[in-house]
């Protein structure tokens, strides 16, 4: 079954996933592009600032990517999501993890599924330093992993209309529920085609920003 995890093939990408909040595919986009107020992108843009070292760690300079990935205290809670489901020999970099690449060839919805797990821990890296830096909170990596666990469940579970998804699996075999091949296809067919002609609208709307 490894050989289907982690979804890697076929580079069908995207800026949307209808499994979780719209909210969260706004704070991706914004990734992506360093539009997060990080220390650095802050400096860039002339505030000014005492440090442009990371908060949490103090090791580096805070960017976009350090934040999300390379900062001991995101990567530790990458490991513990990667653990859950299934366990990898190494962890991916930031773009494995936020450049939507879904595996075809495995299961659609299951890419997607996990998609919207990876994208929910990014969210949740991002809230958590928010809180951290702004209110001295802390956020220890078992009590990141449950919150992924929950909210990552809340979210897909119900929006997930083709298949029912228990807690019990989500939490023990997570695996199981991707890959499960049971699928109707009709409803995955016709998702995806509107899904194609939402994204070229995206594509196109950006390109007319961009030159505007
Ligand atoms: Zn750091």
């Amino acid at each position: 079954m490894s050989h289907c995890f982690p979804p890697s093939a076929n580079n069908v990408s995207t800026q949307k996933n209808n499994l979780i909040p719209k909210k969260v595919g706004v704070f991706v986009w914004r990734a992506k592009r360093k539009r997060l107020p990080v220390l650095v992108e802050l400096d860039k843009r002339g505030v000014d600032l005492n440090s442009v070292r990371c908060p949490l760690c103090d090791d580096t300079l805070e960017s976009v990517e350090h934040t999300l990935f390379s900062c001991v205290h995101a990567k530790v809670v990458w490991e513990k999501v990667y653990n859950w489901w299934g366990n990898l020999t190494s962890l991916g970099g930031f773009d494995d993890a936020f450049d939507g690449k879904f595996n075809t060839q495995a299961s659609i919805l299951g890419a997607k599924i996990w998609q919207a797990v990876q994208w929910t821990t990014g969210y949740l890296i991002w809230k958590n330093r928010n809180q951290k830096v702004f209110k001295n909170s802390s956020w220890s990596p078992p009590m990141a992993l449950n919150e992924i666990q929950v909210k990552s469940y809340d979210w897909v579970a119900k929006r997930c209309k083709s298949k029912k998804i228990e807690w019990h699996d989500w939490l023990n075999n997570p695996i199981s529920v991707i890959l499960n091949r049971n699928q109707r296809h009709e409803i995955l067919t016709s998702y995806w085609s509107a899904y194609d002609n939402d994204m070229a609208q995206m594509e196109l709307n950006e390109q007319r920003c961009i030159s505007c």
